[in-house]
């Protein structure tokens, strides 16, 4: 049988001329895919001197380069299983990871390490894998409990790019910008992977600063990005529409976009940006449709392949899902794995969410950010919209915290400025007394993780005592 490392699908798509450029640089450099092919194939070649067989796991934790994806690509070659670890983990947090997922090599420093492996001769043939084999173990962020090892195999993240490549329309012409992280799902497989099958070039940037943004756009024609990618372009007013009008696609993904931002967006550039929605053990799940509505609030469908349903019966609920990209299971949890998926098969995945008759998704939040207020059930979502909308919010955060009375009382927290009073008045306008906020608390900025989702669980640690005498 063929193998199906996946290594060798991303290959069987660089560009028949190796020299053209896979990574543009700041200072007019670029990487071409030659150069990662060869890198990729050293990095093989020093991984299996090193004793590293089948199965056994490779982890980075360092700032993101070209030679951090050559280890990535290498590490598949070898037929390993790859370990991104976020750079910002302090040595406590990545003895876990290490304790937990025991990888035979840990790099720190790919450029060194890279180097020091051209000394080795190319591995050209990479390890034959079924689609089955594990490839990558990405740690969930986990805000709850101890963080999860999704394990995903060569097979479900091939599906996945192939899909998002076809649904996103990228071709060989394509320039993307990619100013992602690569430790998450979202930079180093919808990101990275995209790019790769068309062997296209991408402007790369270590991380999301203005300047190198707004430069990069001029030479881009996709960007991906978080919501605050967009909010921080649309604070900059040397963001226009002129800058916006070479490049033929905006995605967003990994948190919420809010209404106000994608109008925000069309306003000033003329373009819809396309909200996609997916997490780290289904990599992407829907996406807005290339051509055809892109509607503000609404993540779109579910990808082709993809069986996407509301669990509990009721029009709003927790989205469950099955499909070819869906992780294989926890790594060394298998309770947590069997709780996770229901009889049928069926990946829970924790998002409350409802479809309406177009078929169309749309995610009212996370299950556990649900606030149970006097026996009612609370959807912070419906709210967070209403307090968006008043004059003076920058965006809303709504919790619930205990209450003598109630249970949980429900809080708005407030990036702006305004009166607390006054809102309240206005919220309960358009809001059922039990939905209504019995207090507003204002913040300059909300905590938020490093692909800008806002950290509820830390706002209701903060505000625990709120209703306490
Ligand atoms: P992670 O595994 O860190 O990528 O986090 C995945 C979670 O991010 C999902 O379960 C959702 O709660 C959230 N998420 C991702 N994309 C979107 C989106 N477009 N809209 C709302 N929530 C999203």
């Amino acid at each position: 049988m063929m193998s199906e490392n996946l290594y060798d699908l991303l290959a069987s798509r660089f560009p028949t001329d190796r020299s053209k450029p896979c990574f543009l640089l700041s200072g007019g450099t670029a990487i071409s895919y030659g150069m990662l092919e060869s890198g990729a194939a050293h990095v093989a070649a020093r991984l299996v001197a090193e004793g590293v067989r089948p199965g056994d796991r490779v982890a980075l934790q360092a700032e993101k380069s070209a030679e951090g994806i050559m280890i990535y690509l290498g590490a598949l070659k070898a037929g390993a299983v790859f370990l991104p670890l976020n750079s910002a983990y302090t040595a406590a947090e990545v003895d876990y990871f290490l304790n937990d997922a025991e990888p035979k090599v840990f790099v720190t420093n790919p450029e060194t390490w890279v180097r020091e492996a051209t000394g080795y001769p190319p591995q050209v043939t990479s390890v034959a894998r079924d689609g089955a084999d594990l490839a990558c173990l990405i740690y969930t962020s986990g805000t709850t409990g101890r963080s999860k090892g999704a394990m995903l195999s060569h097979g479900s993240l091939a599906a996945n790019a192939l899909a998002l490549h076809e649904a996103w329309g990228f071709t060989p012409q394509d320039v993307l910008l990619h100013a992602l992280p690569v430790f998450h799902v979202h930079g180093l497989f919808v990101a990275l992977h995209c790019a790769l099958l068309s062997g296209c070039p991408m402007v790369w940037l270590p991380k999301f600063v203005d300047a190198d943004v707004l430069a990069g756009l001029d030479r881009a024609t996709v960007m991906m990005g978080v919501p605050t990618f967009y909010t921080r372009l649309l604070a900059n007013p040397a963001f226009t529409r002129e800058k916006a009008d070479g490049v033929r696609l905006f995605i967003s993904g990994s948190a919420p976009l809010l209404p106000s931002t994608f109008a925000e967006f069309e306003e000033r550039t003329g373009q819809r940006i396309l909200e996609r929605y997916g997490m780290s053990e289904a990599v992407i799940i829907t996406t807005n449709p290339l051509a055809g509505g892109r509607l503000p609030g609404s993540v779109g469908y579910p990808l082709p392949g993809v069986d996407l349903r509301i669990g509990g019966g009721e029009q709003t609920g927790v989205i469950e899902i099955r499909g070819p990209s869906v992780f294989t299971a926890y790594w060394r949890m298998p309770d947590k794995t069997a709780e996770e998926f229901t009889a049928d098969g069926f990946f829970i995945t924790g998002d409350v969410g409802r479809r309406d008759p177009d078929g169309r998704v749309w995610i009212s939040g996370r299950a556990k950010d649900l606030i149970i207020s006097g026996g009612y059930n609370v959807y912070p979502k419906e709210i967070e919209l209403i307090f968006d909308e008043l004059p003076g919010v920058i965006e809303s955060a709504v919790i619930g915290v205990p209450h003598p009375d109630f249970g949980e009382g429900v809080v708005a927290v407030v990036m702006g400025k305004g009166d607390e009073a006054a809102m309240i008045a206005e919220a309960r306008r358009e809001l059922a007394a039990y939905k209504t906020p019995k207090r507003v608390v204002f913040l300059d900025d909300l905590p938020r993780n490093a692909m800008g989702k806002v950290q509820k669980n830390l706002l209701r640690e903060r505000y625990a005592d709120l209703f306490q005498a």
